[in-house]
Formats: structure tokens, C-alpha cells, sequence
């Protein structure tokens, strides 16, 4: 049934207009004003209106793969068609498209899944060996010449054993590590994201581009082959890819099964987060080649093949305001109230930035488009903008939004200085409270408000001195609440040394190194008199923090408040010595180990040693596994004591 589509929201052409818009940006200028999610939201809204109204403008992007191609670069006719992959967003789905796909062939599906890296289709072709073409997917019947480009990908092997004509397909990329560094490395001319990075340096005349941000490759497809035997004796898509690595073109794992249930279960398994590239998914794949004939393709993608989107962990939106938040330090933090967005079913509609200069670098002010990555446990973080959106430069603030008072400029933080703030004396309370402090349970950041206003609590002493008769008639204070409030209080006052060390909120003293002290020094009354060496002796202990330490014990507002709290009963225990093979040894682990990385530290801190980051002279041991790299170098040249797992936990006696 046709229905009106003059609904100005609803207007096709103004929704192809963007939409293109949007692919130009995304494909020629390597620069997207929205995130894929939005992009995705937006086309599938599309794809919905000319399904409703049967109507499909000439100019529509659900017509073509791609777009049309720069004309920076010589256009290059692909021997065989590249085409884009049919999405699905659930299990449910995927099921279903094999379930469709099965019933049209006679012989039972193998499946082959894989990764889908996020980064820019690369074209290749071979002939009598030499590699003498490389282009862009473009609109899949022409793309942008990039041989030069390629060329200098170190990757990618510029001759090969096949002497025939291949035209093979991938993608190119770069590692997250990579990406990394590279920011690292360029402070001042950071990349936006590993996809944007990859597209703006093979899209790019100067090559030095490529090899500066070490792009990469992956190849899964062969496209085109002239060679009738080569091409009788691959019947199936573990063959192409075996194929390809036997002539060295780089490739990314693949699994293969028989049944669409364990593909799902595969899925389910992959941690994205642990991979070194960026994926948006998984690419499911028909195997066999003759069921893939069977099968053939739309005008825009096979139907032997589909992608498993994976829920999207960017998006974009508009920055509405930015307010500063005052944290327990008095340093002040900015906030982006955002255009709210719904994404992975909870609407988001705040995001963090760091400081002035985070602000600054990111472009970010009252009406910026800005991209945002959703995290699960920690508020999303701005990553950046699109240029020229902002309609207004966000002010610093110079007084304090809370209590009023002037603020004083430190590099690019800002700070509250009146320790009287009451962000500052409840932001104290809370730290002392959570979990990885004194762990009261029972008292939240409003009930702290609460009791602040009311002069009940003034500082983390106060909660000591609270009584049932203090809380009587307060406002949600039943019977049962004071009781455990006290109870909880009471429990909390005598803590392991790490975590008492861990609420001071001595700077720069967070949970881990709370952690080393504690084991280091065992009793506060030993950290209280330790020196300049001493506390730098401990890993990721520095100059500063140990200077940090040393005035925390000297300033009498400190000396007055352990006394007191020492008067009300409040001491850390003493750190079990633990008395272990180790004890005290500064270990570094480097390399991949047969266990997780987490299982060594244990073991090492069962056994009293200290694990260290970073290699010097006062490291003890080097616990060297496989591919070790640079640690293991400096190791060698400061001549440490290295050894392999096996070595070590034969010393520590463990069995398996
Ligand atoms: P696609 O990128 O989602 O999928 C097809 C591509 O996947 C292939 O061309 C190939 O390069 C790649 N791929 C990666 N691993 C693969 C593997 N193992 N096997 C096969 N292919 C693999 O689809 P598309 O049509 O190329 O692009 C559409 C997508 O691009 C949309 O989902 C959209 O999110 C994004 N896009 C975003 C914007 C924006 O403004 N943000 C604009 C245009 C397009």
C-alpha cells in the first residue's frame, strides 16, 4: 500500500539529501559528522519509507554500494564487482537468515566466521606475480587508484608464487596499539579513531602517511581469478584464504562450523575489547563455493554472506550546556549535558572531559556535534567533534559553582581552594566511605549531603561520632537504618593499611599503590617515618608521590586528624607480612604467558613479592614469557636476573 510521503519529517528527499551528505563525508573526506550508529538509524528509517511507499528515488544510497570516487586519485575498473554485506543486529535474526538461506540449497550449510574490522576495503591485483594494482571499493564497479599507497604498506607482500591474474579483497587498518602510540607520538595531531585514521592516510597522496601511522592489512576474498586449474582445485572459502596465506597476504582468525547455534555461541564468546583492531562485528560466510553460485547476489550484496553488527559503542549527539563539577580533590571537572541518546537501551545524555585543555583539543563547545564512547560502568567520555559546530566557547569558570569561591588556574586543571567547600568536605566523606576505603556500608552521597547540612557531619572524624540519639527524627532514619549505619560504622573502624592508606586520599595514593605501601612499610607508624629513598623504591612510586607522602605526615591538620581518629578507635591493622619465597622482590612480568596475566600477579603477591611495572636496576626478576619485547631488551641490557615461567614457578613450587 502507497502511502503519502510528503510528511516533512519523513520527507525521502530530504532523507536521501543527508544521507548522502553523511556518505560523502564519511567516504571522500574521511571526516563523518555523525556516528555509524546515527548513520544507520537514519538509512534504516529510509529503507523503511520506500518499503511503506514502494517508491525508490534515483539518487537513493539504498540503490548503490559506496559512493563515487574522488577525482584526486585515477579512477581503476575492478575486474570483478565488490558489493557491500547485508546486516543483521540480533541472533535471532542471523538464525533466521540462515534458516532462509539453507532452504534455498539442497546440501547443508559449513559456515566460516569472522572478524569485521572497521577500517577501509582495499582492492589488490596480482598479475604474473607482481602486485600492479591496488584501489578503494568506491562504488564497487570503480574505485580510486591507490597503488603507490599500498605499495608502501610494509605488510603486504608486492610479489607473490601465483603467476596468474587475482584480484583479491581486504581491509586495511590500523592497530589499537598502533593508534596509540601514534597519538602518543602527535599530541598535537591526534587521529579521531582507528577508522578515520586508516581512510585518511590510504586515501591520502603522500605515502610517508601509511607507513607513518603503520597501517596494516587483512585479506579474506579472492574476487577474480584467471587460472582454470588454480581455480577447479578451490572449492571453498577455507581453501581461498589458505590460498592467500601462501602467498603471505596477512589474514585475521576464522572458525568454521556446521551449525548456525555454534556460530551464535562463537559470537558470544568474542571480547572485543581484547582485540588489538577495531571490529563493528562479525562477517558470517557461506563455505562452499558452488552453494555460493547457487545463492548469487542483490544490487548490493551477496546473499551467501552477512554481518553480525555488534551493538554500537560510539554515537554522536549535540552538546546542550557544560557545567563544572567540584571532586573531593577541589578540582574542578568539566560536564557535557548532551542532546539525550538512546543507545543499547539506556538513554545517555551526560559525558566527561578531562580539563581546559582536553576542552581545547577536542574542539568541544554549547552546540558541538560531538562523537561519544558508551562505556558500561564509567559515564561516557566526549572523544571528539565535528569541526565548526559550536555555536558558543565554553567559559571557564572563576568562581566556584558550590560555595563561591575564587578559583585558583594549575596548568590546565582548575581548582577550589577553600577546604571549607562543601563538594570538597562531602566528596572527602564519600571517598572514606566506598568500598576500596573504609567500606561503611549504608551511607550514600545524598544521606552525606544531608547530614553535612545539618552540621551532623563536618569531616570523616564526625562519622565516628555519631550517635543513634543524632539521628533520631532525621528524615528516612528508621530504627533498623540507624542501627546499621552505627553497627556499619563501628565494623569499619579497624581496616587492612591499604585501604585506611587508600581514604587519606593522599595524592597521586590510589588502590594500587595504597596496596604497595601497605605491603611494604606494614604499619602506618613505618610509612609515617619513611624517607625520600625509601618510598621511591616502590614501583610506580615517583618523586612526586613520595614527596606527596612526606608532607601528608608533616602537616599538622593531618597529625591532628590521625590523632584523632586514633582517639576514637580508628587504626588500620598491621599488613601481614607474607612470609613467601619472594619476599619483598621486585618482579616485572612481560611477554605472553600461559595464564592470564592476573594469575602470576597473584601468585607473586601470595609469595611476597611486588610487582612492577617498569624495568630498572631495583628490579629483582624479570618474568620473561613469549614475544617479549622491549622490557625484555632493557632487561638484558641492565643485565636483571631474567627467567621463564617454567623456571619461575618451579621456585615457588607450584605445581600446575
Ligand atoms: P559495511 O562496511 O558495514 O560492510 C561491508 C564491508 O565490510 C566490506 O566492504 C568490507 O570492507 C568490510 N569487511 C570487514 N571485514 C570483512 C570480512 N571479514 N569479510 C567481508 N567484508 C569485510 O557496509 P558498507 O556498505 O561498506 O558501509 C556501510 C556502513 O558504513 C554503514 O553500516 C555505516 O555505519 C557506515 N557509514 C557511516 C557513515 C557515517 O556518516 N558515519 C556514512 C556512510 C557509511
Amino acid at each position: 500500500m502507497s502511502k503519502s510521503i510528503s510528511n516533512s519529517d519523513n520527507d525521502m528527499q530530504a532523507l536521501v539529501s543527508k544521507l548522502n551528505e553523511y556518505i560523502h563525508a564519511y567516504y571522500v573526506l574521511d571526516n563523518p559528522l555523525v556516528s555509524d550508529s546515527q548513520f544507520d538509524l537514519l538509512y534504516s528509517k529510509l529503507q523503511q519509507l520506500e518499503m511503506d511507499t514502494g517508491i525508490v528515488l534515483e539518487n537513493s544510497p539504498t540503490r548503490r554500494v559506496g559512493t563515487s570516487i574522488d577525482t584526486k586519485f585515477a579512477p581503476h575498473t575492478h575486474l570483478s564487482r565488490l558489493y557491500s554485506l547485508d546486516k543483521v543486529n540480533s541472533y535471532q535474526e542471523l538464525i533466521d537468515w540462515a534458516n532462509k538461506t539453507q532452504k534455498k540449497l539442497d546440501s547443508p550449510i559449513r559456515y566460516v566466521c569472522e572478524y569485521k574490522i572497521d577500517g577501509l576495503t582495499l582492492s589488490l591485483t596480482y598479475e604474473n606475480t607482481r602486485l600492479v594494482k591496488a584501489a578503494t571499493r568506491g562504488n564497487g564497479i570503480v574505485g580510486e587508484t591507490i597503488t603507490p599507497q599500498v605499495v608502501a604498506m610494509s605488510s603486504i607482500p608486492k610479489t607473490i608464487n601465483f603467476d596468474g591474474i587475482l584480484e583479491i579483497q581486504g581491509e586495511g587498518y590500523i592497530k589499537l596499539s598502533d593508534l596509540e602510540q601514534y597519538n602518543l607520538d602527535n599530541p598535537t595531531n591526534q587521529l579521531k579513531n582507528a577508522r578515520n585514521g586508516v581512510a585518511g592516510a590510504i586515501r591520502n597522496l603522500d605515502t610517508q602517511v601509511v607507513v607513518d601511522r603503520k597501517v596494516t592489512a587483512a585479506f579474506y576474498h579472492i574476487n577474480y581469478i584467471r587460472d582454470n586449474q588454480l581455480q577447479n582445485s578451490i572449492s571453498n572459502h577455507i581453501q581461498a584464504l589458505q590460498f592467500l596465506k601462501d602467498n603471505g597476504l596477512p589474514q585475521l582468525k576464522n572458525r568454521a562450523f556446521d551449525d548456525i547455534n555454534q556460530v551464535v555461541e562463537y559470537i558470544k564468546s568474542i571480547d572485543r575489547d581484547k582485540l588489538d583492531f577495531l571490529i563493528d562485528g562479525m562477517v558470517i560466510k557461506v563455505d562452499d563455493l558452488t552453494q555460493r553460485q547457487e545463492l548469487g547476489f542483490t544490487d548490493k550484496f551477496p546473499r551467501w554472506a552477512v554481518a553480525y553488527k555488534f551493538e554500537a559503542i560510539e554515537f554522536s549527539t549535540t552538546v546542550l550546556d557544560i557545567s563544572w563539577q567540584v571532586g573531593r580533590t577541589g578540582k574542578l571537572t568539566p560536564l557535557a549535558h548532551l542532546q539525550p541518546v538512546e543507545i543499547g537501551g539506556a538513554t545517555v545524555s551526560r559525558a566527561t572531559l578531562n580539563n581546559i585543555d582536553d576542552i581545547i583539543r577536542k574542539g568541544v563547545g554549547v552546540g558541538s556535534v560531538v562523537f561519544v564512547r558508551r562505556s558500561n560502568d564509567v559515564i561516557p567520555e566526549i572523544l571528539y567533534s565535528v569541526s565548526n559546530t559550536s555555536t558558543k566557547q565554553v567559559d571557564l569558570p572563576d568562581i566556584c559553582p558550590v560555595c563561591d569561591s575564587q578559583l585558583v588556574r594549575d596548568g590546565v586543571h582548575i581548582f577550589c581552594k577553600n577546604q571549607r567547600c562543601p563538594k570538597i568536605v562531602c566528596g572527602k566523606i564519600e571517598h572514606w566511605v566506598s568500598k576500596n576505603c573504609m567500606d561503611i556500608e549504608g551511607i550514600s552521597q545524598k544521606t552525606i549531603e544531608y547530614l553535612f547540612r545539618l552540621g551532623l557531619l563536618d569531616s570523616v572524624v564526625d562519622l565516628y561520632r555519631l550517635t543513634p540519639q543524632n539521628l533520631q527524627g532525621l528524615d528516612g532514619f528508621g530504627d533498623k537504618k540507624i542501627e546499621n549505619l552505627i553497627g556499619n560504622i563501628n565494623k569499619s573502624k579497624n581496616p587492612p593499611l591499604s585501604n585506611f592508606l587508600n581514604a587519606l586520599g593522599i595524592n597521586g595514593v590510589g588502590k594500587k599503590t595504597a596496596s604497595d605501601l601497605a605491603q611494604f612499610f606494614q604499619t602506618l607508624d613505618n610509612l609515617s617515618k619513611a624517607t625520600l629513598q625509601q618510598l621511591i623504591e616502590i614501583p610506580e612510586v615517583g618523586e612526586n608521590i613520595a614527596n606527596n607522602i612526606l608532607q601528608y605526615f608533616v602537616n599538622p591538620i593531618n597529625i591532628n586528624l590521625l590523632n584523632q581518629l586514633k582517639s576514637l578507635g580508628v587504626q588500620p591493622q598491621q599488613s601481614k607480612v607474607v612470609a613467601g619465597k619472594l619476599n619483598n622482590k621486585k618482579i616485572v612480568i612481560t611477554g605472553t604467558l600461559s595464564k592470564p596475566r592476573s594469575y602470576f600477579v597473584k601468585l607473586i603477591k601470595d609469595n611476597g613479592g611486588i610487582v612492577a611495572d617498569a624495568i630498572s636496576k631495583t628490579v629483582d626478576i624479570v618474568l620473561a614469557g613469549e614475544q617479549a619485547g622491549t622490557k625484555l631488551d632493557k632487561a638484558n641490557s641492565l643485565g636483571l636476573n631474567i627467567i621463564n615461567e617454567s623456571d619461575f614457578v618451579k621456585i615457588l613450587g607450584v605445581d600446575d
